[in-house]
């Protein structure tokens, strides 16, 4: 049987490098202008982790080539397929694929401690710290494999993004983080089966569990903090597997997730361990979508009147939404910014911390549609100006100008800071119908405002329209 042998030193320097390179990758990452450079860092730093560890051991080389070429044909060809909007879903589905990667490394290395090294040779049993190790990399990822499935059924629309909530869930959520901890305690004392694979299935449940109840505007958080326990999964694979590159990217990834998870939590005015602990806004009639909406008075607009009244404006702040980048409408939006700046008025993008589907999805599609950088900025620092502007162009941005965030305590996204767009003197609002609602399923008053005109229709082919009756 084959033994892990010692990193020789050539190679623990390789994974140094590597680990600099995607130290630098996640620096590159935190601004759309280097996020390029960030990737080609992370890139070089993959290839050379992968390359020094199929130089290092000399098995199944071939069966590594042959699954490297699988899975790498699987994923360009996803890659090239998908649509910016269901990035957010892929995100989860890949976190769930880590998930499982760590939960089969710690199955095959407990069911074959010889071959990963961790065998006493004394006693017959495996290492009393291996087993430790092995208990929590099995408990994350069964919890991030379970977890990131229930989150990719949610965010691709097969599960409702309703909280479903069990009746007494926080009692049983803590009955079963308790009786996994207990487990692995007692796993250092008896390294027998029933132990492990009960780990395993209470883990794959409480994943379960503490995600299905968290819904609307929590998704975010779930998804970043998803994204960090990837990461410590990957970092507890990496102990199992002695593998030093492994322990760094993991633990690299892991505590860039909870650093993120922490920022999504103060965006969305939410304490962390209740958005863990499942179920905000759950028990509101209004929660989830598709319920039924009141019928109130609205004002429609055309293409023409907005051109018209966004012409004589001063300032226009635009607030991008998941509209704008269902319909890709982000070059025609720097377009009609170009044609009225031509024209004098003062061009500002406004972005909220969790518009669109994922995190930085609206500076990602600005950046994209090159909108200078110096024209987009974050809530806290434009949200007092709406009271001072003649129009807020909404375009496909539901819930984060949603007003009964601030003063609903039913609603479930009670408590969220949104864009005070209803400030501004005039609001255009570009959605397709008066009967969609945003993630969260809540209606918006906003719409029903004496200052607002609806201007109803595709984003991109509305935008399209006013940025031809301007020329
Ligand atoms: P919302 O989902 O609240 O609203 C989207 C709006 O876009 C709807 O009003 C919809 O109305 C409209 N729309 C959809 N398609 C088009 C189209 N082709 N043309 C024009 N309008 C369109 O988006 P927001 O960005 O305001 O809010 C994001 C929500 O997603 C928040 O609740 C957030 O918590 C949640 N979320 C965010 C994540 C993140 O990381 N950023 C991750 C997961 C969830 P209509 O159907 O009538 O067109």
């Amino acid at each position: 049987m084959h033994q892990l042998a010692a990193t020789p030193a050539w190679a623990s320097l390789a994974y140094l490098v590597s680990g600099i390179l995607f130290i630098l990758a996640l620096r590159g990452l935190s601004s759309p202008a280097s996020s390029r450079r960030g990737n080609r860092f992370g890139m070089a730093g993959m290839l050379i982790a992968v390359a020094t560890t199929l130089v290092l051991h000399g098995t199944g080389r071939a069966e590594i080539a042959i699954a490297i070429a699988i899975g790498g044909a699987i994923g360009s060809v996803t890659a090239r397929k998908i649509a910016m909007t269901d990035m957010p879903q892929l995100v989860a589905a890949f976190h769930s694929l880590v998930g499982l990667a760590a939960v089969l490394v710690a199955g095959a290395a407990f069911l074959n401690p010889e071959a990963f090294g961790i065998l006493d040779e004394a006693t017959g049993h495996i290492h009393n710290v291996s087993r430790i190790e092995m208990g929590l990399g099995v408990a994350i990822g069964a919890i991030t494999f379970s977890g990131s499935v229930i989150a990719f059924l949610k965010l691709n629309g097969n599960m409702s993004g309703k909280p479903i909530m069990l009746p007494g869930r926080h009692v049983i959520n803590l009955g079963t983080l308790v009786a996994i901890l207990g487990l692995i305690g007692y796993f250092v004392t008896d390294d027998a089966h029933w132990v492990f694979f009960t780990v395993t299935a209470l883990s794959f449940v409480i994943g379960f569990l503490l995600i299905i109840p968290i819904g609307g505007a929590d998704m975010p958080v779930v998804v970043s903090m998803l994204n960090s326990y990837s990461g410590w999964a990957a970092a507890a694979m990496g102990f199992t597997l002695h593998n030093s590159a492994m322990i760094i990217t993991g633990a690299l990834v892991g505590s860039s997730g909870a650093i993120l998870s922490y920022i999504m939590c103060k965006a969305m005015n939410r304490s962390f361990i209740s958005v863990i602990a499942g179920g905000f806004g759950g028990d509101s009639a209004a929660a989830g979508g598709g319920d039924a909406k009141e019928q109130r008075p609205w004002k429609r607009g055309s293409a023409d009147d907005a051109a018209f009244l966004m012409g004589q404006a001063e300032q226009v702040i635009i607030v991008p939404g998941y509209g704008m980048a269902v319909s890709q409408a982000q070059h025609a939006l720097r377009e009609m910014g170009d044609v009225l700046k031509a024209a004098g008025v003062r061009v500002k993008y406004a972005i909220h911390p969790v518009a669109g589907r994922m995190p930085g999805h609206m500076n990602v599609l600005l950046a994209e549609a090159n909108v200078p950088y110096d024209e987009v900025f974050e809530l806290e620092d434009i949200n007092s100006e709406f009271a001072q502007t003649d129009i807020a162009f909404v375009i496909g941005a539901n819930d984060v100008t949603n007003p009964a965030a601030k003063t609903d305590k039913t609603s479930p996204i009670y408590g969220m800071p949104i864009l005070d767009v209803e400030k501004a003197k005039t609001v255009l609002f570009v959605k397709r119908s008066m009967e969609g609602v945003g993630y969260a399923g809540v209606d918006n008053d906003v719409f029903y405002m004496g200052s607002t005109m609806m201007l109803l229709g595709d984003a991109k082919k509305m935008v399209e329209e006013i940025v031809k009756t301007m020329n």
